[in-house]
């Protein structure tokens, strides 16, 4: 049976066969991303450990900015402040330069003052494991959120970014228009222990091969478990 034929059968039999085709699809892209680039949050565990703060911090500065450019300003301002204490002693001016080009370089830099503050004060600077102690820091929304509780407390959370939101939709997992309404989505139909590994993949596919204006569906693996959902133009 074709992907696209699932949604013919009733409703139970729908969502196994949905969930079948979900875990092929991760099966294939976990062999096929192999090779690629890791994502920003990756790399950093690969470089400092499970080490939260940095996590967060290398989170914050990705936020509408390409891993290419936050990657290496997350390293730079890590050769300075490795901790909110040493972070908050640098100047926002400082930070600011030391992060740019990351966009709204000045911004995130009074940001990671408002957010070290926070940390210092409340939490005896160390950064909280619950979501909602999460969602209540400076600049930090339900992405960032479930990206740290995921890659630095190993705590099942489903990131949802635009690459994740693209491609489920795309794929025809969901059917949704933000990312808030495609984490609820997701979380009912992917298995809980791959949430954060879903995250990656579907980064580095983004990233790759399913790009947001023309994805490269001819030469794609997945194409078979997609249904190639708002997709005008392939090549
Ligand atoms: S077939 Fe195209 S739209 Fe579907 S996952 Fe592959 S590249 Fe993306």
């Amino acid at each position: 049976m074709k992907f696209q034929d699932f949604q013919k059968n009733d409703s139970k039999v729908a969502d196994v066969l949905k969930r079948e085709y979900i875990l092929e699809t991760i099966k294939t892209l976990r062999c096929s991303t192999s090779l690629m680039t890791r994502p920003a949050a990756l790399e950093i565990i690969r470089l400092y450990g499970k080490n939260p703060f940095l996590i967060l911090v290398s989170c914050i500065l990705s936020l509408r900015t390409r891993d290419t450019v936050s990657l290496p300003a997350s390293i730079r301002l890590f050769h300075l402040a490795q901790t909110p204490e040493q972070l908050r002693a640098v100047p926002v001016e400082i930070v600011a330069h030391v992060i740019y080009p990351v966009g709204f370089s000045h911004q995130k830099a009074s940001q990671l003052h408002a957010l070290c503050n926070q940390l210092i004060t409340h939490f005896n600077g160390i950064v909280p494991s619950t979501k909602d102690e999460l969602l209540g820091l400076t600049g930090v929304g339900p992405k960032t959120a479930n990206l740290v509780l995921g890659n630095a407390f190993d705590i099942p959370a489903l990131c949802v970014d635009t690459h994740v939101h693209r491609i489920s939709n795309r794929l025809g997992w969901v059917t949704t228009t933000t990312p808030e309404q495609t984490e609820r989505e997701l979380e009912k139909i992917v298995p809980r222990e791959l949430w954060v590994e879903l995250n990656h993949l579907l980064v580095m596919w983004g990233q790759n091969k399913c790009f947001p204006l023309v994805p490269y569906c001819s030469a794609c693996p997945v194409k078979q478990f997609c249904l190639q959902k708002n997709v005008k133009k392939q090549r």
